[in-house]
């Protein structure tokens, strides 16, 4: 037998991190790593904090799972602290992201369902997208790389170039139920949509009739200074799909939706075990407790500004390797004039932690409660690294 017992479906790297704290991550032989990848915008308040880790295990001792057989008084207040700092009326609980976005799907589906308009089935969705590796989430983002050999592909999705209008706007037909977009994009290469392109999207809504469905379940929660990304657009989606940061680690997703937008998403349509279960809800809480503090999200901010600069500094001095940085908040991508690929790998054996992305972008990704030593360090260890890299031959 040669497989190995995790199903190889990840190049893995020699990081093997067995322990964390706060901005730190700690591999099997005791060596430390500053980790500005945070499990992929997940850790957003670093690793075991203690008013998280604290909240899990009380309520662990308490009570872990039911049924959404029964009410849940955990995953209603839950709910309605999240209504209260955003645009939404209602939540659906997720264990991850593309649940979240499968639930965002099926919501706008149904909308025009319930409205007596059942041939709106299709989303328009954009190039470089990503919203998961489910069969609907992989249809929905359309990249060869992600369906090949999966196929059929799901019908109801049509992909048009990321941040063009003219685009999204010539892809409307009869059969269109509306847009499914992620604000600032991740995986793609931490490229935010313009000002123009999201509130354009949003008129192009109202004029039709249709659904506009985010899908930040990487740019939300914080990570680009604000609770959500679309609060910087100065517009409101109709549905929106969140995960990665919202149980700072604790697997957990929400799909969020206005009234009107969930209008068809009534008894015995949708469901899952464990989603909203009081383990997760008490994550939940947790990161909530913290972000939503006084001046958390002007934290966010200001770290990100002082990281931005601190970068705009440093990379011109390794120009051959660098073009710029881009990004919001602390939702940064350094992008490469040689491929981010192996250079990822090679900050790892230096202690640094970071994420590629496509476009061979390299995402900075930390904890949101970081420190200026936090930066401080990291720029060293970049530029020591950017310095010592030997690019290799193509
Ligand atoms: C990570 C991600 C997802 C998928 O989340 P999973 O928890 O891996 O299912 C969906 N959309 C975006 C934008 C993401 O970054």
């Amino acid at each position: 037998m040669t497989i190995t017992p995790l199903m190889p479906v990840y190049p893995r790297s020699p990081v093997r991190p067995v322990r964390g704290d706060g901005a730190y991550l700690y591999g099997e032989e005791g060596e430390r790593y500053l980790d500005f990848a945070s499990g992929i915008a997940v850790n957003l308040l670093g690793h075991n904090h203690p008013h998280l880790t604290k909240a899990i295990q009380d309520q662990a001792a308490t009570l872990m799972h039911v049924s959404n057989m029964y009410g849940s008084p955990q995953g209603e207040h839950l709910a309605q602290r999240i209504i209260d700092n955003s645009f939404a009326d209602t939540v659906f609980f997720t264990n991850s992201g593309a649940e979240a976005v499968e639930c965002a799907i099926k919501t706008a589906r149904r909308y025009h369902h319930a409205k007596g308009a059942p041939d709106r089935k299709k989303l328009i969705t954009f190039s470089s997208a990503f919203h998961g590796r489910t069969m609907a989430t992989i249809s929905a983002a359309g990249s060869e790389k992600m369906t090949d050999g999966f196929e059929p592909v799901l019908p109801g999705f049509e992909t048009v170039e990321f941040d063009n209008l003219d685009a999204a706007e010539a892809a409307i037909d009869n059969a269109t139920a509306g847009f499914l977009v992620e604000p600032v994009q991740g995986e793609g290469g931490i490229r935010p949509a313009s000002q123009e392109f999201m509130q354009g999207l949003r008129e192009l809504c109202d004029a039709n009739g249709l659904m506009l469905v985010l899908d930040e379940v990487q740019c939300g929660y914080g990570r680009t200074g604000s609770y959500f990304a679309y609060e910087q657009y100065g517009i409101e989606p109709d549905i929106l799909a969140s995960a990665k940061g919202i149980g700072g680690g604790f697997p957990l997703g929400a799909c969020l939706a206005t009234e009107e937008a969930a209008s068809g998403m009534v008894i015995g349509t949708h469901g899952s075990t464990y989603g909203g279960g009081p383990l997760a809800m008490a994550a939940g809480e947790a990161v909530l407790d913290v972000i939503l503090e006084d001046g958390f999200f002007d934290h966010v901010k200001a770290m990100g500004d002082r990281l931005r600069q601190a970068l705009e500094q440093m990379l011109p001095n390794h120009d051959h390797l660098f073009e710029g940085v881009r990004g919001r908040g602390l939702m940064l991508g350094i992008k490469m004039k040689v491929d981010s690929k192996p250079f990822v790998p090679y900050l790892r054996s230096k202690g640094l932690l970071m994420v590629a992305a496509a476009d061979n972008v390299v995402r900075v990704l930390p904890p949101l409660n970081i420190e200026e030593s936090h930066i401080k360090e990291f720029i060293e260890l970049l530029s020591s690294a950017a310095r010592d890299y030997e690019v290799p031959e193509a």
